[in-house]
């Protein structure tokens, strides 16, 4: 969905990255991930060609090798922990996540990060042994992840990037809620998670097939949020406003301007109806995150156990995987990572006030100039309040308040991004604790 009367600069890095995405190292990557035979989190962890322990361990290296690529520029980790008595995991086993932190020049403790899904399943959640290729589910979206993290090493940014592979994700979504329990211990100032999971099938169940079409699930209010907090949005809004959405409205601006031949649909939902996935975790802890995925899905071959059946061919195979189309996600998340990064920190504190006068404010909290050395000055974006995406928009300059004369509060949804010097633009924040990307 375009906005046509807002103004940005166009970005040659971006058509860069997106170009530098390589469909055939996706395809390579997926065919060896594959090639483990299965990657149940229960599965095998001694044997070197199959099983989740040969897996992680060779994303471990494909990491190792794009870090020596850019004289080791990743922080490259295990992330594990022991889980037990869980209903998928009932006896001791350790998740085992694959994580790469690419540091940030100016702003090292702010994040984005880009996540995909190292173990797949068959028709019994709990079978470990059988063949279970997860091509698409979510071969995809470790592969894509990968990819991403080749082409952005390649280049300097201002806040950090985070590549994980996440463990244990169709037993309970337990490598996110690791990563996420870590990042809040840590303190990570995270202000994205991109979740890729199934981002290669173009035939949908339904017949429909198209290559041209991703989703984007986002969460409306935060599941956080104080029974206070929400009495103040009852009479201020922010319903639709949350950071996962502006997050997603962000990726959807992305795809406008710089994926050719791709527009994303933006789902005013936590993640499809009643199924899960490795956002989620995140978001529980307020944190703005996403999943992006394929439109259409074909559910033959998501969990199925290798068959023929009336002529029908189940199962998570190569067969089922797009690569174009996988590159051609990965290329919007990349895009997406980079433009965050490059951009300031997203402004914090944003305020707004306006009732019953003619003109509206906006107020926000200087941003740290250490931190942001790049920070050029903040932009006010506002829309009708049934439009999907900002429609107007108003660069102000290096202030921390500004007023819209004779735009009338009532009649518009408002927000601030940060802007750098040379154009990169921060995801815009709603204002209040609805909209606040966490400071
Ligand atoms: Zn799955």
């Amino acid at each position: 969905m375009a906005s046509a009367q807002t103004t940005y600069q166009d970005q040659t890095k971006l058509h860069q990255i997106v170009q530098s995405i390589s469909a055939q190292n996706i395809e390579q990557d997926i065919t060896k991930l594959v090639g483990f035979g299965t990657r149940h989190t229960l599965s095998d962890t001694q044997s070197e060609t199959r099983g989740i322990g040969a897996a992680r361990r060779w994303i471990k290296s494909e990491f190792d090798a794009i870090s020596k690529q850019c004289g080791d520029c990743l922080e490259v980790y295990y992330q594990s922990q022991v889980i037990e008595g869980e209903k998928r995991i009932p006896n001791a086993t350790e998740v085992v996540s694959v994580i790469a932190i690419q540091r940030g020049v100016s702003d090292p403790n702010r994040y984005v990060l880009m996540s995909g899904d190292i173990d797949s399943r068959v028709s019994d959640v709990m079978d470990f042994t059988s063949n279970s290729p997860g091509a698409n589910d979510n071969a995809t979206g470790v592969a894509g992840t990968l990819e991403a993290a080749r082409v952005l090493s390649q280049y300097k940014f201002n806040g950090s990037i985070v590549y994980a592979a996440l463990a244990g994700e169709e037993q309970g979504l337990f490598g996110g809620k690791i990563l996420a329990e870590n990042a809040q211990k840590d303190g990570w100032r995270l202000k994205a998670v991109l979740n890729n999971d199934m981002i290669g099938n173009i035939a949908g169940i339904n017949g429909v097939i198209n290559n041209s079409s991703a989703r984007v699930f986002a969460e409306g209010t935060r599941v956080t949020e104080t029974e206070k907090e929400a009495t103040t949005r009852r009479f201020t809004g922010g319903e639709v406003d949350s950071p996962s959405r502006n997050l997603a409205r962000y990726i959807d601006w992305i795809a406008d301007r710089y994926i050719p031949n791709l527009d994303t649909m933006v789902i005013y939902r936590l993640d499809r109806f009643g199924r899960g996935g490795h956002h989620r975790p995140f978001n529980d802890l307020g944190y703005p995150a996403v999943r992006i995925m394929e439109t259409n899905e074909n559910y033959n071959r998501q969990h199925q156990d290798l068959r023929s059946e009336h002529g029908i061919e189940y199962g998570d195979t190569l067969a089922g995987v797009n690569f174009p189309y996988v590159a051609k996600l990965t290329s919007l998340n990349a895009a997406s990572l980079a433009s965050m990064a490059w951009a300031p920190s997203p402004p914090a504190k944003v305020q707004i006030s306006g009732a019953v006068q003619a003109s509206t404010t906006l107020g926000w909290q200087a941003s740290n100039k250490q931190q942001n050395p790049q920070l050029a000055g903040y932009k006010i974006y506002w829309r009708y309040t049934d439009a999907p995406q900002w429609q107007y928009s108003k660069y102000v300059g290096d202030v921390t308040e500004y007023t819209l004369e004779n735009v009338v509060i009532d009649n518009y949804f408002f927000g601030v991004a940060s802007v750098s010097k040379d154009g990169f633009e921060s995801p815009v924040v709603f204002p209040g604790t609805a909209g606040s990307f966490g400071e």
